[in-house]
Formats: structure tokens, sequence, C-alpha cells
């Protein structure tokens, strides 16, 4: 099976890969687990200045991102027949979810465009299928730091990117959940104890205590993800 396989546009290729280049998705990379290509949307500006932005249709403050100069850096970006999803990075989009995410890990790569300025057109969103995807409601001053986060959250999940196969799966979100407490070694740190469960061996205890501990803290914390029963919206 060929790598899982990445291609943002974006106008500061140089910030990629960026944080990816480090630990688990770093390594993955280096692997070639997955891969990661940036196009610079400059490179399909327009005239001796390569412009790539407008003034608003309608007035007001800001640029906007042309739509026929996008759409010339995705049609050179993407072979015929490439069927990854085309993500747009945008704060008005459907939040990104656990579940979004292991879907899009488990298919063969994605398409990310990063929004600058106001944004982009509305007519390459139409025109090229985009699926506008938010990491969260506020608003970054680009798209590149959104696609990263989705991009780490993807690659952590491709097959023999994470040490141990059971480490993805009792994490927060898993199991509708916020995750239980962790404690390691010293045994003793401030003042402050282990809960003594976890030093009793007993592993049937341990593991309904933490599941406790995970309902408790999610009903406190998060009783959203309760009440809608699969930890997803
Ligand atoms: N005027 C726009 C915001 C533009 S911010 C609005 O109010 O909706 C510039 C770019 O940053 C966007 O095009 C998008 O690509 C990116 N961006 C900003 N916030 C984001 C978020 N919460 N999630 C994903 N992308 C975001």
């Amino acid at each position: 099976m060929s790598p899982w396989r990445a291609s943002v546009l974006t106008l500061f290729p140089a910030m990629f890969p960026g944080p990816l280049g480090f630990s688990l998705a770093g390594e993955a990379l280096g692997r070639g687990s997955f891969s990661l290509e940036a196009h610079d949307i400059r490179a399909h500006g327009l005239g001796r200045h390569r412009a790539v932005d407008d003034a608003p249709a309608g007035g007001g403050a800001g640029m906007v991102l042309r739509a026929d100069v996008l759409a010339a850096a995705l049609d050179a970006a993407l072979a015929p027949g490439d069927a990854r999803p085309r993500l747009m990075m945008s704060p008005r989009g459907r939040p990104l979810t656990q579940r979004r995410v292991r879907e899009l890990a488990a298919g063969e790569g994605a398409v990310l465009v990063c929004g600058r300025f106001e944004g982009v057109d509305e007519r390459v969103i139409e025109g090229r299928g985009l699926e506008e995807v938010s990491i969260g409601d506020y608003v970054l001053s680009g798209g590149e730091l959104a696609a990263m986060v989705l991009l780490d959250a993807c690659v952590r999940l491709l097959p023999g990117v994470m040490g141990k196969a059971e480490s993805g799966e009792e994490e927060s979100f898993e199991g509708g959940l916020l995750e239980y407490p962790h404690y390691t070694r010293p045994r003793e740190w401030e003042g402050r104890g282990i809960p003594p469960v976890l030093l009793s061996g007993d592993h049937g205890r341990i593991k309904a205590w933490r599941r406790e501990e995970a309902l408790r803290l999610t009903a406190a914390r998060r009783p959203d993800l309760l009440a809608r029963g699969d930890g997803e919206p």
C-alpha cells in the first residue's frame, strides 16, 4: 500500500513540515509512513508581482484569495483521478473531531488548502468541491497551523506510527470519554501520593478505577460528550 499522502496548498510552503518534522510525526515522515508536499499558491499568482489576492467584492476590509489563482494551484497539485478529500481550513467549517480524523487517517491521504487574509473567494470552494474544516471556534491568521493540527492528529494514527497499538484506543474521545489521570515516579512528590489502587497490582480494580475517573472527569468538564453518547458532535 502506498503511504498516506498529504498535499498542502499554502502561500508559505517554508512553514512545512515545521512541527511535523519532530517527534512521532517527524520519525514517521523520515521512515516514509506518510508523505507531505507543500505547494506554493503564489507560483500561480498573476503578473509580474504574482498577485494572489484582491479587494473584496462589495467593499470592506482586507483582501480575498482569488478563485482563479487558487484553482490553478489546486489543479496543478492534483493528478487526474486523485480521490483524496479536499479540505479547506476555515473557521466556518465543520469542527474537526477524532471521528473525522480516524476516517481521514484510514483513507489515502488529504489535500489541505490554507487560507490567508479574509479568506478565499467562495466560488473556488464550490467549484473544486472543498470541504470546510475548522479546528475550533477562534480565528487564526492563516490556515497553516490548522492544517498542521489536522495532519498531526491523522499521522499519529497511521499504522506503525505509535509505539503501542493500544495507546491510541484508550485516549480522550476514543471511547466517548476524556482520559483518566496518569501518574508515574516518584511515588511521592511534594507531599502528594499516587492513588493506592494504581500500586495494588490488581488489574481489574485498576481498570474499574480508570473507567470511574474517566466518567467523573467527563461529567465535570464535558457533559456534552456524555449526552452525545459516542463522544462526537
Ligand atoms: N474572515 C474569515 C477568517 C479568515 S482567517 C472568517 O471570519 O471566517 C484566515 C485563514 O485562516 C482562513 O482562510 C483559514 O484558512 C484559516 N483559519 C482561521 N481560523 C481557523 C480555524 N479556526 N480553523 C481552521 N482554519 C482557520
